[in-house]
């Protein structure tokens, strides 16, 4: 397992890089554009590959690259769909520049649609574009916390769209505290070694790629996403503990994204999931 955060961007992407690495980052998390924006900046290739150099340098891998907030291939607007596939598309080309073999998207909301009906079209909206994607690049699904009309927030919702493709064409991030807002007990010992044997049973653990390690402001079961640093929310650090001693394959990438990104707190979470691993 490979620890390292969601990396903002602001002050230059070498000098973050270069910040994260002093404390120990192995993998880093980034937004390739705007992250509430639709439009994407046309690609600098020299400044790219100077980035992809400096993290190969650096020995931060894998790079992960997270989809900007607005894309929802769920929606029922034909707008926002057509917008949505279109950023996507240069996501997944933009990760290829960097050599980023994961972009992370939430699975989106149906919009009052029907989650069946916002679920089909997920997975024609994949099927769709998926033969235009780069090679090398995987599309990860990240669970949701289940607020709204929001999918992917059981196992089994995102099961009916991961089982609709080849294992290696699509994978999966958990994210710890969506699966807490969305009821999943990742708080204690039991519970995560629970949710992982249903995963397993309902996914497959074979198509985890990712990890999103954040606490929670939140109780169990509330729905509402809300970021909290680790062992200073209500899951508390046994559930991290357990979750991170797993057998994990030794290039699994595990990220956080808990609040006051690129502050001290970075470092900090990051020593407590260290001291959960000694
Ligand atoms: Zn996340």
């Amino acid at each position: 397992m490979r620890l390292g955060v969601h990396m903002p961007l602001k002050g230059g992407f070498a000098a973050n890089l270069w910040r994260v690495k002093e404390y120990g980052c192995e993998t880093v998390q980034f937004f390739a554009g705007n992250p509430t924006g639709w439009k994407m900046a046309a690609p600098r290739l020299p400044e790219i590959e100077k980035r992809a150099n400096l993290a190969r340098e650096l020995s931060i891998y894998p790079l992960v690259i997270h989809c900007a907030y607005l894309i929802n291939l769920a929606t029922p607007k034909a707008e926002f769909y057509q917008k949505s596939v279109r950023l996507l598309n240069e996501t997944m080309q933009r990760a290829a520049l960097y050599g980023a073999p994961y972009v992370v998207m939430h699975a989106g909301s149906h919009g009052g649609a029907g989650a069946e009906r916002g679920l089909e079209q997920l997975i024609e909206a994949i099927w769709g574009n998926l033969p235009g994607w780069p090679a090398g690049v995987k599309l990860l699904l990240e669970n949701t916390a289940g607020s709204g009309s929001a999918l992917g927030a059981t196992f089994e919702e995102l099961a009916r769209v991961l089982k609709a493709f080849p294992a290696d064409a699509l994978g999966v991030c958990l994210d710890t505290m969506h699966g807490w807002a969305a009821g999943y007990d990742f708080g204690s010992a039991d519970g995560v070694k629970k949710c992982l044997e249903q995963f397993d049973r309902i996914l497959g653990l074979k198509r985890l790629c990712l990890l999103h390690l954040n606490d929670a402001k939140t109780a169990r079961g509330s729905r509402l996403d809300r970021h909290e640093h680790i062992g200073h929310g209500r899951m508390g650090l046994e559930g991290f503990r357990e979750l991170l001693r797993q057998p994990w394959p030794a290039e699994m990438p595990a990220i956080l994204e808990t609040p006051e990104m690129g502050s001290h707190w970075d470092q900090k979470n990051l020593e407590t999931l260290r001291r959960l691993l000694e």
